[in-house]
């Protein structure tokens, strides 16, 4: 597909955030055992109902990065009859653990490697600059980009297409010549196809309601991804 510049999101595109998160989890649960009142099950359950709500309501503006960060372990424990009173220790704590188990997808490391050989690349993420920045070091990520963009430097999330002309600027190429690969279809796919952008989407750790029509290509694998590029 020959493009200008690829673009690629990082939380469970080119670094496994599902499997750190359930890790951190794990861990927290079983440094603190007043967590154990419930099932671990039970406890992620509770933890990503609470955080997805809060993280919506992050994006439409209603609060900030601090009350989501603060009221996600409270609201859970709460929720759950839990002493919520350690809700900002036990926030600490798994931010570290979370951080120990930051890993690569299966073959994104050498994607990346192989495909900023030929041509431009950048990061595009949700998140907050302070954890998105300390991942990027970690797996080494910003010396195969030319461009890193971090939604709270922006003020606004993906799928808002501020995030996508702000990237686009930077890369200083047509849309057209852009292509984006995500694992969220409503974040990353939507968003860039809105943008005019080509668009890659990796559906191995997404679920998939059949319904998902605009990707202009999908994988799996990330051989699959390097194979259509080329
Ligand atoms: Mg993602």
């Amino acid at each position: 597909m020959n493009p200008s510049f690829i673009y690629f999101d990082l939380d469970n595109t080119l670094l496994h955030h599902s499997k750190a998160e359930a890790a951190a989890h794990k861990a927290v649960y079983e440094q603190f055992p007043e967590l154990q009142s419930v099932q671990l099950d039970q406890w992620i359950e509770e933890y990503k109902k609470v955080n997805l709500r809060l993280w919506e309501w992050y994006q439409q503006d209603k609060i900030d990065r601090f009350h989501v960060q603060h009221a996600r372990f409270f609201e859970t424990m709460h929720n759950l009859e839990l002493p919520a009173e350690k809700s900002a220790i036990i926030g600490e704590q798994y931010m570290k653990h979370y951080s120990n188990f930051w890993e690569w997808v299966d073959g994104a490391q050498n994607a990346l490697i192989s495909l900023s050989a030929k041509y431009s690349t950048g990061i595009i993420t949700n998140g907050f600059s302070d954890t998105q920045m300390k991942k990027f070091q970690r797996l080494s990520i910003a010396q195969h980009c030319k461009c890193l963009v971090i939604s709270e430097e922006i003020g606004k999330m993906k799928p808002h297409p501020s995030v996508f002309e702000y990237a686009q600027n930077l890369a200083e190429v047509p849309a057209e010549s852009i292509l984006y690969v995500g694992d969220s279809y409503s974040s990353d796919i939507i968003g860039a196809n809105r943008a005019g952008w080509k668009t890659a989407w990796f559906t191995s750790l997404t679920e998939k309601n059949g319904n998902e029509m605009l990707a202009d290509f999908e994988f799996t694998d990330f051989q699959e991804l390097i194979d259509w590029v080329d």
